[in-house]
């Protein structure tokens, strides 16, 4: 199989942050590999833009360094490495001060695609929208792409949206979740509205519960302070989680386009039920087998804030009426996996004498590791002896079925960054989106803030804490195991 690469118009994207952690591990790496599978075409360049002083072959080394750390198999492409970093430029910019900007403006090419980065805090997206208008950098074409974290609350979320709004059009402005630029996830709506088969189910006749996991194994060391300040609910469920939510509970949109599917996506938003306390349990990692605790890695001995949150969700509408939604998400977990797994109901009468097990249908979704998609389905043991049934996956590993293509996969930053190029925001979440999703969630946050609950403990290295696996035993279900 040839994976087909259309090459995007030519363009000068300048990262603010460029020789930040974000541009360094994901942007510039990702934006070589765009570069060396064609896509990103010989007049493009891109614009380092920080506080740090450096000139350009400063920055060429830095990107040389990123890729030979953070690269894949093409940091052997030497040869490409140094073709791609003749495209590179380098402006010192203070986003607070005056210096930079003109050399800036005078740098940028007329007739291109131009797009702005904003890896930064976003504490400086204001005074970047502001000089990049004040110093005519920007102009009505031009696309700004912040990052995450997008406000604290709603109340910064919105004020956030409102000094963007003062200089660009919610047509401009790309707001970056990288788990919608993940190969699976866009694959979840081409199983949904590619196939027959699946979308006559996906409603409460036949959908017992679906379960949303994101577990990783890594702590908060390094960013403990920032974390402190965050939790799993700010960091991960408002954004991420809450993404995949709406992609998997979401209408089918009329077109594939922007606005359609972000429509939808804010429908499912806005259905979602206040989540009863009961329903949430938080949970902080201990110390385990020589490893730090939560609290000794955020430098915070009293810290009450949440390294792992698992939640039990409903949607308000006549599709979803009645099914649960358990997502959860942690931190220090036994095992890096993420996926969204739709469990269907059971058989409503077994005509196979004897059977007595539970079979029961269950559509997996991997993310992460080993992205696929694996359909459990029950068939007859084979051998003699009667019918006996046991329930097999129908595995479908992209690596596997794609061949090697698969390894090629690209990843999201990539992805997006150049989908920005092209103009096309339906993988970018919408101002009104963030909002609807920060009005869901500050409540459950104002609820344990004002009773001052403390997170359960749970051992680093496993599932979380038991509370988490109670909430879905209640329900006589259980979560499916986190593997590796
Ligand atoms: P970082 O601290 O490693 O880098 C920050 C960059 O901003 C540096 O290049 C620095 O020179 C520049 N900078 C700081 N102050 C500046 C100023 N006044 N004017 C101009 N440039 C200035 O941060 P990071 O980890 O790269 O994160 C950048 C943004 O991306 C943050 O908003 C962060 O929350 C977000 N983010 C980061 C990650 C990640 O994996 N690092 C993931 C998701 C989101």
């Amino acid at each position: 199989m040839v994976s087909r690469v259309i090459p995007v118009d030519n363009f000068d994207l300048v990262i603010f942050g460029g020789t930040g952690d974000l541009a360094r591990r994901k942007i510039l790496p990702g934006l070589f590999r765009r570069f060396l599978s064609g896509q990103m075409t010989e007049g493009s360049r891109i614009i380092g833009a920080a506080r740090g002083e450096m000139d350009d072959e400063g920055f060429r080394t830095l990107v040389r360094e990123a890729i030979a750390e953070f690269g894949g198999r093409e940091k052997n492409e030497t040869d490409c490495i140094e073709r791609f970093v003749e495209r590179l430029h380098y402006v010192p910019i203070d986003a607070m001060g005056e210096g930079g900007w003109t050399q800036l403006r005078d740098l940028m090419r007329l007739d291109v695609v131009r797009a702005f980065y904003f890896s930064v805090a976003p504490s400086l997206f204001g005074a970047i929208a502001e000089r990049l208008h004040k110093y005519e950098i920007a102009n009505a074409d031009s696309r700004i792409v912040v990052e995450k974290p997008f406000g604290r609350d709603l109340a910064t979320a919105r004020a956030l949206n409102a000094t963007l709004a003062e200089h660009f059009n919610e047509t401009q402005i790309y707001r970056i979740d990288h788990y919608l630029g993940k190969e699976t996830v866009q694959n979840l709506m081409a199983v949904r509205f590619g196939n027959v088969l699946f979308e006559p189910l996906w409603n409460n006749h036949y959908v017992d519960h679906i379960q949303i996991t994101v577990a990783e194994t890594v702590g908060v060391g390094g960013r403990g302070s920032y974390y402190d300040k965050s939790g799993a609910m700010r960091d991960m469920v408002q954004n991420h989680l809450m993404q995949l939510l709406c992609l998997i509970a979401m209408e089918p949109p009329s077109k594939f386009e922007a606005d359609e599917v972000r429509n939808e996506k804010l429908k499912v938003i806005r259905a979602l039920q206040p989540v009863e306390n009961h329903h949430i349990v938080r949970g902080q990692y201990d110390a385990h087998e020589g490893g730090q605790s939560y609290r000794q890695d955020a430098e915070n001995p009293r810290s009450f804030t949440e390294s792992f949150i698992a939640m039990k969700c409903h949607i308000n509408n006549w599709r979803w009426a009645g099914v649960p939604f358990y997502i959860r998400t942690g931190k220090k977990m036994k095992a890096r996996s993420s996926e969204i797994a739709v469990v269907f109901k059971d058989l409503g009468h077994s005509i196979f004498e004897g059977d007595e097990a539970r079979h029961r249908n269950i559509l997996a979704i991997r993310l992460q590791p080993n992205e696929g998609i694996d359909l459990q389905v029950t068939i007859k043991e084979p051998g003699p002896g009667g019918m006996r049934l046991i329930d097999v996956p129908l595995d479908m590993t992209f690596s596997e079925a794609l061949g090697p293509d698969a390894e090629d996969v690209t990843d999201a930053y990539e992805r997006l960054i150049m989908d920005v190029i092209r103009g096309n925001q339906t993988l970018f979440m919408r101002g009104d989106e963030v909002e609807a999703a920060w009005a869901w969630t500050d409540p459950i946050i104002q609820g344990w803030e004002k009773r001052n609950d403390v997170p359960k403990l749970y051992d680093a290295g496993s599932a979380g804490p038991d509370d988490a696996l109670m909430l879905m035993h209640r329900d006589g279900r259980r979560w499916r195991d986190i593997k590796g």
